[in-house]
């Protein structure tokens, strides 16, 4: 993989050659798309939730195998940065297949007018109600007919996460699940955004590790738990909005 790919004609003279370690990783990655696509072409799809491992997938898929689709689930309660990115990724690669799914408007008027727009502080159930119509249900449209997709899930991430493999059966959803930063830090991700230039979320420089929606995630402090910013009210090991069981 070649870093001009990434870089206007102008920089990329004074572009820094990227470390050989980190290359190493690049490569892999790019592998393990190219070779995903392979066996699964148009059955597969890359679910873009607009973070920092997904600006580090989102690069790598236009640069090197744009045929990948990729999907965002706009629950109608993301953070306005999240959305000025999903702009910038679209400006910046035409060339990708990027789709926005979004909540069922008939089922979601239902829910606001019988428990409020901020039900999920109230409780778990409630909270779970909303993630359910707002993200499961349009995931469930955004996957139907896929044989597999691609997340940006890390082990690292948090203890509902640590036995993560790069490829398992999805078996809520019925399709395999690659996760082909499965093995990467915190630090690597970075570091490969920063290396390729690429475009990421302006809330990562302001304190938060990990964005969902802007009324469940909030700002952390420097070294602590990245995933302890969403949904802070509840217990670690139920930070979780079901798109990943
Ligand atoms: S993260 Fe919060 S606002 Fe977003 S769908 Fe879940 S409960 Fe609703």
């Amino acid at each position: 993989m070649s870093l001009d790919a990434f870089l206007e004609p102008e920089s990329r003279q004074e572009a820094k050659p990227i470390d050989p370690a980190l290359q190493a990783k690049l490569d892999q990655v790019t592998e393990r798309l190219q070779s995903a696509w392979q066996k699964y072409g148009e059955a597969l799809t890359f679910a873009n939730s607009l973070g920092a491992e997904d600006a580090l997938l989102t690069g790598l898929i236009a640069e090197q195998q744009p045929e990948i689709a990729q999907f965002v689930l706009d629950t109608g309660r993301l953070p306005e940065e999240t959305l000025t990115l999903l702009d910038q990724v679209r400006s910046r690669w035409p060339q990708i297949s990027l789709q926005v799914f979004y909540p069922d408007a008939e089922q979601l008027q239902d829910f606001v007018n019988r428990e409020g727009v901020n039900a999920f502080y109230r409780s778990q159930e409630l909270r779970k109600a909303c993630c359910g119509l707002r993200k499961l249900e349009p995931l469930k449209r955004a996957l139907q007919g896929k044989k597999a997709w691609i997340t940006g899930l890390r082990r690292e991430q948090s203890v509902t996460r640590d036995q993560l493999q790069y490829s398992q059966w999805d078996a809520g959803n019925g399709l395999q699940k690659l996760s082909p930063l499965y093995d990467w830090s915190e630090a690597e991700v970075w570091q490969a955004i920063k290396a390729l230039k690429l475009p990421y979320n302006a809330l990562h420089d302001q304190g938060y590790p990990s964005i969902g929606c802007a009324p469940c995630t909030r700002a952390v402090q420097p070294g602590a738990d990245p995933r302890s910013g969403r949904w802070w009210w509840e217990n670690p090991e139920t930070r979780e909005c079901g798109l990943h069981k």
